[in-house]
């Protein structure tokens, strides 16, 4: 049987965060229930479509999930459990905002199947996340970072951010530390990307947002590869560093470039050779689902030139590399006489490097990871 990953957009927040474009909302705390009854009716329609798959992972993405209410949540995984088949043992993430969990829903993620926790930090010091506009305080993450130890928690990844506004090393090496001493199984480190229409592209075009310069930046994250590897962290994919089999499933799967479902308002879905994405507008998702109609706004047809270039840039992403000899068996196709030119420059460049059948980037390759991406780019 088919495998799948499924992914559930949860889009409401607190308040916004300075650095957000994520499709996520402030408040909206009364139009909830209709949303998740949207979400519900949307997983009903890909019933049918799904009845030759088995679901190996779900990950519950926001926004902030973790806001709703035990029965809020509680409808949804019936719906993933009556519509679809899940593997033995899935995967199932959830994505918090500390300020946010309790022992109560803790307890009741646990019991309903729910075996990993993300919790969302981004900085150790409560300056830095105030000027992201956190809802959170570090203290309130420690509360909740142990509350979910206590309900029995195994998996918790932690993300963070470096690379922000007014953040010296010394900074990014105290929540590194500080991290590092409560042993979480996973960590995400995103360099801050200012993105077009939040508020900190605002005050970066005014000047007012001084950000640390490209070589403060790079030294975070070279600093971060060398003491998280100290603690036994395995850098398995540019941006992210797990415990001994703490890996994330369910983001092995888009960079391994196989099929997954996003259920929700903006969410994205790549499936049986097409991508698309539904609307980000959330009224009209709701009407399209209430009227029974598809909340899809755009789709395209993946062709086989595009899926080999996706599968090797995505694959580079992973520390481990490509499998050259899995990219043949899966293509008919092999990769070192197609690739040819863009991989005889960048060995020579010392930017990828091969080692048997695996093709991965260097750590000088990682620096210019996205001048490597885009050569597997189709003409
Ligand atoms: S909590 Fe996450 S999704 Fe919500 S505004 Fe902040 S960064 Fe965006």
């Amino acid at each position: 049987m088919r495998e799948i990953g499924l992914y559930i957009h949860i889009p409401f927040c607190k308040q916004k965060c300075a650095y957000c474009d994520f499709v996520s909302f402030e408040g909206r705390n009364t139009e909830r229930d209709e949303y998740i009854a949207a979400l519900v009716g949307e997983l009903e329609s890909w019933h049918n479509p799904l009845k030759d798959y088995q679901v190996q992972t779900v990950f519950f993405g926001g926004g902030t999930p973790s806001l709703l209410s035990i029965p809020q949540l509680d409808f949804i995984l019936e719906g993933i459990h009556r519509y679809f088949k899940l593997k033995a043992s899935p995967e199932i993430t959830i994505e918090a905002n500390p300020g946010t969990l309790d022992k109560e829903k803790l307890t009741y993620y646990r019991q309903s199947g729910i075996n990993r926790l993300s919790i969302g930090l981004q900085a150790w010091q409560d300056e830095l996340l105030r000027t992201l506009g956190r809802i959170h305080t570090r203290k309130e993450f420690l509360e909740n970072y142990y509350a979910a130890r206590d309900a029995g928690f195994e998996n918790i990844s932690v993300d963070l951010m470096f690379g922000l506004p007014n953040q010296c090393f010394q900074d990014w090496k105290e929540t590194l530390q500080q991290v590092l001493y409560l042993k979480p199984d996973h960590i995400s480190t995103y360099s801050l990307k200012v993105e077009e229409g939040t508020p900190f592209d605002r005050l970066y075009e005014q000047g007012k947002l001084i950000l640390p310069d490209e070589e403060l930046e790079r030294a975070m994250y070279h600093y971060t590869i060398t003491v998280l590897a100290q603690h036994d962290y395995r850098h398995y994919e540019i941006s992210n560093f797990a415990l001994n089999g703490k890996e994330s499933i369910h983001n092995k799967i888009y960079w391994k470039n196989e099929e997954y479902i996003g259920i929700g308002v903006g969410s994205h879905s790549s499936f049986n050779k097409v991508r698309f994405s539904n609307t980000a507008d959330i009224n009209k998702y709701r009407e399209l689902i209430e009227s029974q109609k598809n909340p899809m706004v755009e789709q395209e047809k993946i062709s086989i030139e595009e899926e080999m270039s996706e599968t090797m840039f995505l694959g580079l992403r992973m520390m481990a590399g490509i499998d050259l000899d899995r990219f043949q068996r899966r293509y008919q196709v092999d990769a070192r006489e197609k690739y040819e030119k863009q991989i005889t420059d960048f060995i020579k460049q010392g930017l990828l490097t091969m080692a048997g059948d695996k093709l991965r980037l260097t750590q000088r390759g990682i620096d210019v990871s996205n001048r490597v991406f885009a050569s597997f780019l189709p003409e």
